[in-house]
């Protein structure tokens, strides 16, 4: 059996053994995580902090050599790597292999910006002084990660803290330690010293949580849900420590009736159901111009009911199965939701496949209203649901009518009501004649309202988080 362990100041720790289970096939265990303690969390942090002495003083080409050869690493493990994905978190191949593409990308693309994190310089009102204005490491960060991108997303948090000079301790999700568990091998592999890159994992709500109140700690980059990033926010304000959260969403496909309608009914399909509908930028609600409305429903029902559910390794799979039992659960407990709040329910529930799985068939809410709780609450799972609306204006109402707001698209001919709309939703992200997920690495992500909190990742504009400026006066 494949045992997980942590990575704590270059050393393999051992701990309490839990299985890592193929969603796709419950009988397989696809191997154990050692599950850290608060003490391992605190030696890890320790471990850091001596790392980031050293580490903080190499040379941004240095770094940049690093994040390379980590690049070229898991690109050329990226089959290995994708198959493990989609065998732990449940996504078919095809996209656990372009995660872990991303992965490598997001890398690269970071190798070029440690030798880009530049500077500023003023001419001083006093005579014969210089301002310089210079970007410095802000120390140990700590990553703590959700499961529905088990490689991306620790590398798109790890990759721009060591290119910026920062030391990491990740925390994973519970459900996805293998991922995580070979990226840090890679990582190890490719030469980064010890104590620069630590990993722990466990649950939240020990192992997270002792991450999170680690006075050594200088900022925390979270992904997960609302719930958790508020606590997690809670924490480091209480101790003046940096956060960065992106949380749930509840994004909006709006479909007017002088779209392109077979792109438009394409995304709407792609946008809710594809990932298992287990993406924060999926989009749930489906937000449809009356004169259309009757037609497009038929239409998406019937693209959503020949969709194919199986195993994620299995190729003729367009979705594989859910995550876990708890949100499988969550699934089955809002298709009853749906039901009570009078919405009409199309597809939905349980699947057996040839192997033991999480298998759930996609559901589509018709004849519902925007305040129905399908339609304000992040369910994460394939399950959409379809809003009449008379007009733009009243979609744009809609769309906007949620505690949420990571990203939101339109599908229409008119620029006026395009441009209108990239200036009125109030999502971090807004797409036009695109679907609401698919985002560029080079591009800042993030969201508003309650979908996030604190500065962008990805992007240039991740150094925000992970640099601290300094303004220095020389005479
Ligand atoms: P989900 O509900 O999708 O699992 P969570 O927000 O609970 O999302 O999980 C995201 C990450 O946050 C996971 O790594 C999880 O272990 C961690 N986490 C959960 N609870 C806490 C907590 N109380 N403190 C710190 N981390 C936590």
């Amino acid at each position: 059996m494949t045992v997980y362990r942590n990575l704590i100041g270059g050393e393999w720790r051992d701990g309490v053994h839990v299985p890592n289970i193929n969603p796709s096939n419950l009988d397989e265990v696809v191997g154990e995580a050692a599950y850290a303690t608060a003490a391992d969390v605190h030696d890890a942090v320790a471990a850091a902090r001596t790392a980031f002495k050293s580490w903080s003083l190499t040379t941004p080409l240095e770094r940049s050599d690093l994040l390379n050869r980590i690049a070229d690493a898991i690109l050329a493990r990226r089959d290995e790597l994708g198959r493990l994905i989609s065998t732990e978190q449940g996504k078919i191949l095809s996209e656990g292999l372009g995660e872990a593409t991303r992965a490598s990308q997001v890398f690269r693309y970071f190798a070029g910006e440690a030798l880009r994190a530049g500077g500023e310089r003023f001419d001083s009102l006093r005579p014969g002084i210089d301002v310089a204005v210079t970007r410095e490491p802000i120390g140990v960060v700590g990553l703590i990660t959700p499961w529905n991108f088990p490689l991306a997303i620790p590398a798109w948090k790890m990759a721009p803290a060591l290119a910026y000079g920062n030391t990491v301790v990740l925390k994973p999700a519970e459900l996805t330690p293998a991922s995580a568990h070979a990226l840090v091998e890679i990582v190890i592999g490719c030469g980064v010293p010890e104590g620069v890159v630590n990993l722990v994992m466990g649950e939240g709500r020990t192992v997270g949580d002792a991450l999170l109140h680690a006075q050594d700690v200088a900022g925390i980059s979270f992904t997960g849900s609302v719930g958790t990033g508020r606590i997690a926010a809670v924490a480091c304000a209480e101790r003046g420590a940096r956060i960065q959260a992106e949380m749930g969403g509840k994004n909006g496909i709006v479909v007017l009736e002088d779209a392109n309608y077979d792109a438009a009914l394409t995304a709407a399909v792609n946008g809710a159901f594809f990932a298992t509908g287990q993406r924060c930028t999926a989009s749930s609600r489906i937000i449809v111009q009356d004169s259309l409305h009757d037609r497009f429903v038929e239409d998406l029902k019937a693209r959503m009911l020949a969709l194919k559910i199986g195993p994620a390794l299995d190729a003729a799979s367009q979705i594989g199965p859910i995550v876990d039992e708890r949100q499988m659960a969550q699934n089955l407990r809002y298709l009853d939701i749906g039901r009570s709040e009078g919405a009409t329910v199309t597809g939905g529930g349980v699947l057996e496949r040839a192997t033991r799985g999480h298998y759930f068939a996609p559901a589509l809410f018709t004849d519902t209203t925007p305040d129905m709780r399908i339609n304000q609450e992040e369910i994460f799972g394939p399950l959409a649901s379809v809003i009449r609306v008379a007009d733009y204006d009243e979609a744009l109402a809609v769309l906007n009518g949620t505690r949420f707001g990571l990203s939101s698209c339109i599908f229409t001919n008119s620029l006026a009501k395009a441009r209108h709309f990239q200036r009125h939703a109030e999502t971090g992200m807004v797409m036009v004649n695109l679907s609401c997920a698919g985002t560029d690495f080079h591009a800042p992500f993030g969201g508003r309202k309650a979908s996030n909190y604190g500065p962008r990742e990805q992007g240039g504009h991740a150094r925000d988080f992970y640099t601290v400026l300094k303004t220095a006066y020389v005479a």
